[in-house]
């Protein structure tokens, strides 16, 4: 196994200083938050390449800013932080408060952070499935200038993300759900995961988003996003189309998600084969929906 072997940490407090640092180590330097991700990366062999370790932690990344038409969170917040904060307790971001405590033990959600979550890019992480369903974007910075990033844009394969040597999450931005609906209408969200035990990784996890016309009680619009089951989080758009402009009918779910999805081509692990996940998937799908629906009359 290549092994991994630093030669520099660099830590500072200016944001230029580590930039400048990023771009002139290239595919030899590498960001570091929480640590969490990180060190299993290292452990098992996967980033020998890396030999300057560069830690944000100082920037002052540490925040959650709640303003009328978003929820901007910086990088370094921690997962714990995140779901202390009042802003996940809103309409619509629920999804993001269930998949916070869907994270276990509470020990890593008060090391691990936001950005490194997203960025760690593995199937078996939670939270990027339900910010996928909430349309965040990310704010991604570099010595040269600054970019924003939807993070349905965001990844390519496991591993792999469209992060540029040089470059790191700044910031992630929710919009709030009360700016894009009318009156008539009400949002929720809700987020499931299915892992072995309580404290496992997932096997699958999903994300709904919705909003739900009062009068008549259809589902006007519906993201539903999924994790464990692709090398990335997706979203299952065919699901989604078969479900607007209707209420919800469980039969419905089951069959659209079960057509949807080939036995062989879902992502298979030791824990859950293809045949496996094929079964639990379409009930895990029509759980969420229900339970964000359940939310949305609820909002009312
Ligand atoms: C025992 C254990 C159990 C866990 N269980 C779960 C679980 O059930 N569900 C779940 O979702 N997660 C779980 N996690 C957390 C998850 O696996 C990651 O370890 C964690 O989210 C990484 O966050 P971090 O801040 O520690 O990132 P780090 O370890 O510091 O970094 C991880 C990766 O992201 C990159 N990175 C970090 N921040 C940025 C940034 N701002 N910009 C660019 N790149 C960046 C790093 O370069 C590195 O490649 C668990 C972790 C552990 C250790």
């Amino acid at each position: 196994m290549p092994v991994f072997r630093p030669e520099e940490f660099v830590s500072s407090e200016v944001e230029k200083e580590l930039l400048a640092k990023l771009k002139s180590e290239g595919k030899r330097g590498r960001i570091i938050a929480g640590g969490t991700g990180f060190y299993e990366l290292a452990r098992r062999g996967y980033i020998p390449e890396v030999k300057t370790i560069v830690s944000i932690m100082g920037l002052n990344l540490s925040y959650v800013r709640n303003t009328r038409e978003h929820v901007a969170i910086g990088a370094t917040t921690t997962l714990q932080s995140l779901l202390e904060s009042q802003a996940v307790m809103e309409p619509g971001l629920e999804a993001i408060d269930d998949a916070l405590k869907e994270i276990r033990p509470v020990q890593v959600r008060n090391v691990a952070t936001v950005g490194g979550e997203i960025c760690i890019s593995v199937p078996i992480v939670d939270l990027p499935t339900a910010l996928l369903a909430c349309d965040a974007s990310l704010r991604i910075v570099s010595e040269k200038d600054e970019r924003t990033l939807r993070l349905d844009e965001f990844y390519i394969d496991a591993f792999l993300t469209k992060l540029r040597y040089g470059e790191f999450v700044k910031e992630i931005i929710l919009p709030k759900p009360q700016n894009i609906e009318g009156k008539s209408s009400k949002r929720a969200s809700a987020f499931l995961k299915f892992g072995r035990t309580a404290y496992d990784f997932n096997l699958i996890n999903c994300a709904v988003m919705l909003s739900c016309e009062l009068s008549t009680k259809k589902i006007q619009k519906i993201k539903i996003s999924l994790g464990g089951i692709k090398r990335t989080p997706m979203r299952a758009t065919e699901v989604e189309e078969k479900l607007e402009n209707r209420r919800p009918e469980e039969n419905r779910i089951l069959e659209s998600v079960q057509a949807s999805f080939s036995k062989t081509n879902l992502l298979p692990s030791v824990h859950g084969s293809n045949e496996y996940k094929h079964e639990l998937l379409p009930i895990i799908v029509r759980d969420c929906v229900m339970k964000a629906y359940d939310r949305s009359l609820q909002n009312n």
